[in-house]
């Protein structure tokens, strides 16, 4: 059997298209890698041997080593997450470190990166435009803040670090589930569990089961409610006995922070490597490395934001808070003439039902998910021209269930297709909604000849599937999360980028990255849109107008409160990584508290560690990251006021401004700096003016 038969054989390694999804077996996976990565490997050693500081030397060839693992690894990531199976979960386990570390390999190359210097220091303005030069600088950038462009010692110290963290980080988690499940309140009497809506006790008893109490039922208990969010929130905002509230809420504010899983001296030791990593790289502070591959131009940047951001909530802020107090204390119960913090939420879920009088249940029969596609394919037609319709048959698919689409321009001619898989399906999906690459739009040159390679996306969401003869019945969130991913993915489709370095969402730093989805949420807002598409899926009956507006209303409910409670986050975690100095006067806990007078409005209890259990930024990826939130949110929402200044009514005037936004937001993908893409869509840099507004926050 010759080489070539062999790789051919192993689905997996057919390297381009659509997959087959039906001939990839969990079986295939680990050969195939065994086999893929010895080949990339010796590829790589051999472009390191040879490469050339030139596009065609250099670019080219890593592209295709990289787009070559991408394809493998991409179809086997997608099945993790849609056609999951124990034997694919263990393949994947076997695979995944290999294939890590061969990233890394790729990512701290020292020939590669010397030659991207080479071609970036070179005079290129006559060979690269300006896409291309701005994939060089990502690169020299990235490999630099890998730590490639340390030696001797300085390099071992900052591999070392980068292993220490590495550990930390684990160890962080590792804590925090441990602290998370080391506690549960197991109630026995009906009493005990008054309020408690039963998809909650469905859970708990659930839970008794499985710690041991074989005959728990939902409705005879014992029911078992932990700190995992699904238990622990819901009973926050249902249950009426504030002493259990009480005795929930100390355990979830001391999660990890005393004795054996104490994340104390985590937090110390992580803060100080960070510094120190800053430091080797050349940055003043942890905050500015983050920065430096990310939109916001400067530490000062985000700081003045985020400090405009919470003049305004904090008052509205205030204001929620004496509001809830005063519809408590007209309850004559013992508890609302002085509520604690155990108390706000079931105050707030309380007053929430009482003010729009309505629940998420009751929306769903006017969003049958056939009618919300047309409603939202129409209009993309609209604001962008884009005509979509169903190319089912066409391509492979995972399941019965997926769709697949086609996307035209105005001329008809295919520019991307989509895949949408719908409906939940607990035994093999992950939970969550998320977009995803298929194919990445590329120039290929094959056989002398040089084609496009359109872009596919995957959408993925987990909707309640069509039962008894009923289409699939949307509540309004879901509705939301389908336009949100949708507006990744036309960021993926709509690209006019042909390197696949730089197209879609390629290259696009991250805190601008959000900018396309939550643009489209704002569209679920829309009148003519949402009434274009809300009809009861039996009588055809538009969605009544009392609906709209509650929904309007409730869209702001209590928005101050939510958006300093993210500030306070965002402010935290940017002081702890810039102004706060290791082993100084002051411990990470005091930073907090001095924040905290300014971010909260009930000042945290003095046990409150909720440092030990920020998982986000200390053992995930927002580290002086975690204002991206509210940086993206800025942008899309002021994205979306351009629309509203053209005239929300006034199609010609919709059509126009869509057409804009295609040809700046969704075109350019990672070959602008986001901030320049941004001015070229709106005309002036990024205002906090809409985000109030659509808050119901005005500026004082
Ligand atoms: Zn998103």
């Amino acid at each position: 059997m010759t080489e070539h038969a062999n790789i051919t054989e192993n689905p997996l390694l057919i390297g381009k298209g659509l997959p087959p999804f039906e001939a990839i077996k969990p079986d295939l996976v680990v050969p195939a890698f065994e086999k893929l990565l010895a080949k990339l490997d010796a590829e790589l050693t051999n472009l390191e041997a040879q490469v050339e500081p030139t596009w065609s030397g250099l670019v080219e060839p890593l592209d295709r080593l990289k787009e070559s693992l991408n394809w493998s690894w991409g179809v086997v990531s997608h099945l993790m997450g849609v056609k999951n199976s124990p034997e694919l979960r263990q393949a994947y386990e076997t695979v995944q470190p290999k294939v890590v570390q061969f990233y890394n390999k790729l990512s701290q190359s020292k020939p590669l990166y010397d030659a991207f210097k080479k071609l970036g220091e070179s005079d290129r303005s006559d060979t690269l435009d300006p896409a291309q030069q701005r994939i060089v600088e990502s690169a020299i950038k990235d490999a630099e803040l890998s730590g490639v462009g340390l030696s001797g010692e300085k390099k071992e110290r900052f591999n070392a670090i980068q292993l220490e963290l590495a550990e930390l980080g684990t160890k962080f988690s590792n804590h925090v589930l441990d602290a998370t499940k080391a506690f549960s309140l197991t109630l026995t009497s009906k009493e005990e569990v008054e309020g408690l809506p039963s998809s909650l006790l469905s859970l708990a008893a659930q839970s008794a089961r499985a710690a041991g109490e074989e005959n728990a039922t939902p409705e005879n208990g014992p029911w078992r409610i932990t700190l995992d969010l699904p238990s622990y929130g819901p009973f926050m905002q249902h249950s009426t006995r504030s002493d259990l509230r009480e005795k929930l809420y100390r355990a979830f504010i001391s999660r990890a922070s005393s004795g054996e899983l104490d994340n104390t001296p985590a937090i110390d030791r992580i803060l100080q490597l960070r510094k120190e990593k800053a430091a080797l790289l050349g940055f003043n502070s942890y905050a500015e490395l983050s920065l430096a591959r990310k939109m916001a131009p400067s530490v000062e940047a985000v700081e003045a934001l985020l400090e405009e951001l919470r003049r305004v909530s904090y008052d509205a802020a205030a204001k929620d808070l004496a509001e809830l107090k005063a519809y408590a204390a007209a309850k004559n119960v013992a508890e609302a003439n002085d509520l604690k913090h155990w108390d706000i939420s079931f105050w707030a879920e309380r007053q929430r039902e009482e003010k729009f009088a309505f629940n998420a249940e009751e929306l769903r029969p006017y969003f049958p998910l056939p009618q919300v596609l047309d409603g939202l394919f129409s209009l993309a037609k609209r604001l962008f021209g884009v005509t979509i319709t169903p190319a089912d048959g066409t391509a492979p698919v995972w399941h019965e269930d997926v769709r697949y689409f086609q996307i035209a321009d105005e001329t008809g001619a295919p520019i991307a297709y989509f895949y949408l898989d719908p409906y939940s399906r607990p035994a093999e999906k992950r939970g969550g909604a998320w977009m995803d690459e298929c194919i990445v739009r590329a120039k290929i040159m094959e056989n002398g000849t040089t084609t496009t390679r359109l872009p596919v996306a995957y959408l993925v969401c987990n909707q309640t599937p069509p039962v008894d003869g009923k289409p699939s019945l949307m509540t309004f969130g879901e509705v939301e999360t389908l336009f949100h991913e949708f507006g990744h993915g036309l960021q993926h489709m709509l690209t006019k980028v042909d390197y696949p370095d730089a197209a879609g969402i390629n290259n696009i730093e991250w805190d601008a990255v959000e900018l396309p989805s939550q643009f489209m949420e704002n569209w679920c807002y829309h009148r003519e849109s949402l009434f274009g598409m809300a009809k009861h899926y039996e009588t055809g009956e538009t969605l009544p107008e009392h609906y709209y507006q509650k929904l309007l209303a409730a869209r702001n409910y209590m928005s101050g409160s939510a958006m300093l409670r993210q500030l306070h986050f965002a402010i935290v975690d940017l002081e702890l990584h810039h102004r706060y100095q290791p082993g100084g006067d002051e411990t990470p806990a005091d930073v907090r508290s001095r924040i905290a007078k300014t971010t909260t409005v009930l000042a945290p209890l003095p046990e409150d560690a909720f440092l030990c259990a920020f998982g986000h930024i200390f053992a995930g990826g927002y580290a002086a990251g975690y204002y991206s939130y509210k940086w993206a949110e800025v942008l899309s929402a002021d994205a979306f006021s351009a629309f509203e200044e053209a005239g929300l009514a006034d199609e010609k005037a919709l059509t126009d401004t869509g057409i804009r936004f295609r040809d700046t937001v969704l075109a350019l993908g990672g070959s602008k700096h986001p901030m320049d893409v941004f001015k070229s869509f709106r005309g002036r840099e990024p205002s906090t003016v809409a985000l109030l507004r659509h808050n119901g926050l005005v500026a004082a």
